[in-house]
């Protein structure tokens, strides 16, 4: 994306690894950083000085993004039950109502909120396709520009990525009506990416999706690898996010979900397994030397009570961890950190989890953030992604005024941004060069709050 060349100088810089004093970071006129220079005695001539320190932005690597719409009407429990299951019932309500031009409003206010909450790239896994009836519409990716469209709007990068979905169980061979709208095989998915490859939008990149081992056809999977054999984009699955999915697909394949992926021989570094909850070691392990990444998404799978995700053994492991914000229950990075290490603490009843002093880093909030930079990136499927050279200029700038960072030695201000629980802690953000949020102010914020409020109100009061 062009963009003027600039210059940006920073006090304190987090690059890979730690923060770095008095930082260079030079602006491409493609958008992505030229340099980065550290420990340089003075700001040069026209460099821009920020208010704070700098970050990467982070990526969202896990959205639907509709299900914006419904955040917060599902917090009240009318039967004897509810769980995961009873939830998608009631979200299937939301999907079976919206059309392109309400999914762009949501869409828009959906990234606003994220730019504000720290991340700069969003990875969208679209499965709401066709039209409310189940017909396909004219342009297969209606929906799915209307997603580009907002993220657009707001200046999010977007990853969009159209989903297998095929069957309504393991051992189901189609979809129940209420899933119409999501009826998407392997070849369909293809051209959908390759579509959306060819588009020359700018900041919007492809990926590949099979929305889950029960709704996609192992035959399907294999023929999904098979067309995307040269493609570099991710590919992501949703996998073990409850028990019962490991429960049916032992029962249907006589494996555990990651056992059976693993056991395919299809993952590789591309591939990001979505929640990954229920994991045994063995499974850890086989992710591992495959190469692919974990995408957790911390205040969805407890809203849901999917249950908690080996976060050391990923760690330990060195397998890459991304974050996602899923049903966007949360629209905040450094929330959801807290509660990737605060589901540890409980359950294990000891403090800093995540941290690894006897590999040198006793910081919880810098070993899960250095991890979740890179993963992010590779979620995305963004060859180099943060603080350095041939990245993207993506930037988060910390408002020093923030009351979790006053007083606060610099050496510990990320432990503060995550820990200390600040609220708008991000003073201005960077997205491809371009300031995008400035001062905490985003200059379309009230246009796509209008747009939003009245396209939620239509769906609650508008037919069903
Ligand atoms: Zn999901």
């Amino acid at each position: 994306m062009a963009t003027e060349r600039k210059l940006l100088w920073a006090p304190r810089a987090w690059l890979p690894g730690g923060w770095r004093e008095n930082v260079l970071l030079e602006v491409g006129a493609d958008g992505n950083w030229a340099s980065i220079t550290t420990d340089l005695s003075a700001a040069p001539d026209g460099a821009e000085v920020l208010a704070g320190p700098a970050l990467p932005g982070l990526v969202d690597a896990h959205s639907h993004a509709f299900q914006r719409a419904f955040a917060g009407l599902a917090e009240r429990r009318e039967s004897a039950a509810d769980d995961f299951w009873s939830w998608r019932d009631r979200m299937y309500g939301v999907a079976l109502r919206i059309g392109p031009e309400a999914l762009r409003a949501v869409a828009a206010q959906l990234a606003l909120e994220l730019l504000h909450g720290g991340y700069t790239q969003l990875v969208e896994f679209h499965y709401l396709q066709h039209r409310v009836d189940g017909r396909r519409y004219d342009d297969p990716l209606t929906m799915g520009w209307a997603i580009a469209d907002g993220a657009a709007e707001a200046g999010i990068g977007l990853t969009l990525m159209p989903a297998i979905y095929e069957r309504a169980g393991f051992r189901e061979s189609t979809l129940r009506d209420d899933q119409r709208r999501f009826r998407a095989g392997a070849d369909d998915v293809w051209a959908a990416a390759r579509t959306i490859a060819a588009s020359g939008r700018p900041m919007l990149d492809a990926g590949l999706v099979i929305h889950s081992l029960r709704a996609a056809a192992p035959q399907s999977i294999h023929r999904l690898r098979e067309l995307a054999a040269d493609f570099a984009g991710p590919i992501h699955v949703h996998v073990a996010e409850q028990t019962a999915e490991v429960d049916d697909c032992v029962a249907a394949t006589g494996q555990r979900p990651i056992e059976w992926l693993a056991g395919q021989q299809v993952l590789d570094a591309r591939w990001q397994l979505v929640h990954a909850t229920h994991v045994v070691p063995a499974e850890v392990e086989a992710v591992a030397a495959s190469g692919a990444g974990v995408v957790i998404c911390p205040t969805t799978e407890a809203n849901l009570g999917d249950g908690l995700t080996d976060v050391v053994g990923w760690l330990d492991q060195g397998v890459p961890i991304a974050i996602g914000s899923d049903s966007h229950v949360a629209r905040d990075v450094l929330e959801e950190l807290r509660w990737l290490e605060y589901g540890q603490r409980l359950t294990q009843r000891r403090r800093n989890v995540a941290a690894a002093p006897e590999s040198g880093q006793p910081s919880t909030a810098a070993r899960l953030f250095d991890r979740i930079v890179s993963g992010g990136g590779q979620a995305a499927g963004r060859s180099r992604w943060g603080l350095l050279a041939g990245a993207r200029a993506d930037l988060l700038v910390a408002d020093p005024q923030s009351p979790a960072l006053l007083g606060m030695p610099p050496s510990r201000c990320l432990d503060a941004l995550v820990f200390s629980s600040p609220s708008a802690p991000w003073r201005d953000v960077m997205v491809a060069g371009s300031w995008v949020i400035r001062e905490h102010a985003h200059p379309g914020r009230q246009a796509i709050a209008t747009r939003f409020a009245q396209a939620v109100t239509d769906l609650w009061d508008g037919p069903a």
